[in-house]
């Protein structure tokens, strides 16, 4: 099977017991079958802690919930209990993913490390060069994909280009990419996805209504995840509007882009994922000069990546007046 990463994704260790911001803090993480039985079976005070500590959430999924803010398991240094004393393999699935998010397409997996986590987050800003992408082959057996990434996947080439098109200001790429990606939201709409190829930027009505601080307002509506968050957006909405630079604002949307704009096989939207893209940027940019580029991106990261409720209902907002396209226009023209 074809694998696809982000070219510093050899590059990345976990800083360990060195992180400033473990992932082992704040968000409970859900513990899969296996490894929940075989926690049933770990002797001697370990494995009586595991079993202790081990609970179901609302939802029905078996977690550990968080002591004080921290995982259970998290020692004094910062390390993981259940890592130290029985090794990795028994951490759940999904520590030993994280901070990867894996995308399985069929017949081609995507992987990408997740800006939440520092140290990823300083490899994808720790470079002024276009994002690329790096292809290998594993031993795995294809699955069939869908037939619309045979159009999707081109769409989504041309899309990466217009963004990595450095011969114009990253804001008129930003236009023209949510441009195209109107046009060829109109053809999956009318279930023609092979007339993706001819899809061309299409003319907007003009911009009216500014995106801040609704876009700030709208995020300090969602779950939190962070208690700090909703004085970090506060803050940014009275600070003062500071031009970042071009390259990392530019990856970052290169960052989403690649990792969104294919979800749309799963139901047909397109658009939403191309909006939510451009809000990233425009968010992370408008957070920058309260907390610098990086942090910015860490926290948008946390709270809306790592929580598919508040990922929804940002998609969901960019259907209604709140954060429409027209008001992204807005903000790019400014
Ligand atoms: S956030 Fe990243 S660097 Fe920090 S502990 Fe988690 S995986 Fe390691």
């Amino acid at each position: 099977m074809r694998v696809t990463v982000p070219d510093y994704y050899e590059n990345f260790h976990c800083l360990a017991g060195n992180c400033p911001h473990t992932c082992c803090e704040k968000w409970e993480v859900v513990i899969d079958e296996d490894s929940a039985a075989f926690y049933e079976t770990v002797p001697g005070p370990l494995g009586g802690k595991l079993r202790t500590a081990l609970k179901r959430d609302e939802d029905g999924d078996l977690c550990f919930p968080l002591n004080g803010g921290r995982c259970p398991f998290l020692d004094g240094e910062n390390l993981c209990e259940i890592h130290k004393e029985l090794g990795e393999a028994a951490t759940s699935v999904t520590c030993q993913e994280h901070p990867r998010f894996t995308e399985d397409y069929g017949s081609f997996r995507e992987v990408t490390l997740s800006a939440s986590c520092p140290a990823a987050n300083a490899l994808l800003l720790g470079s002024e060069g276009p994002l690329t992408f790096h292809t290998f082959e594993t031993d795995e057996a294809e699955e069939e994909g869908d037939e619309w990434l045979t159009y999707l996947l081109p769409l989504r080439a041309r899309l990466l280009d217009t963004l990595t098109d450095r011969s114009r200001p990253l804001r008129s790429r930003l236009v023209s990419f949510l441009s195209l990606a109107l046009s060829a939201q109109d053809c999956l709409d009318h279930d023609r996805p092979e007339d993706l190829p001819e899809a061309e930027e299409t003319v907007f009505p003009p911009a009216e209504a500014p995106l801040f601080p609704a876009a700030l307002e709208f995020l300090a509506s969602l779950e939190i995840l962070d208690a700090d968050w909703p004085a970090l957006l506060k803050q940014a909405e009275a600070a003062e509007k500071t031009p970042q630079p071009e390259a990392p604002l530019e990856r970052i949307a290169v960052y989403f882009a690649f990792r969104y704009l294919l979800k749309a096989i799963n139901d047909g939207d397109l658009l939403s994922r191309a909006e939510l893209v451009v809000f990233a940027v425009l968010t992370v940019e408008r957070l920058a000069p309260v907390c610098g580029l990086p942090e910015a991106l860490r926290r948008f990261s946390a709270e809306i990546e790592h929580d598919d409720d508040n990922l929804d209902a940002l998609l969901e907002a960019f259907r209604v007046e709140t954060l429409s396209l027209n008001r992204l226009l807005a903000e790019l023209e400014m």
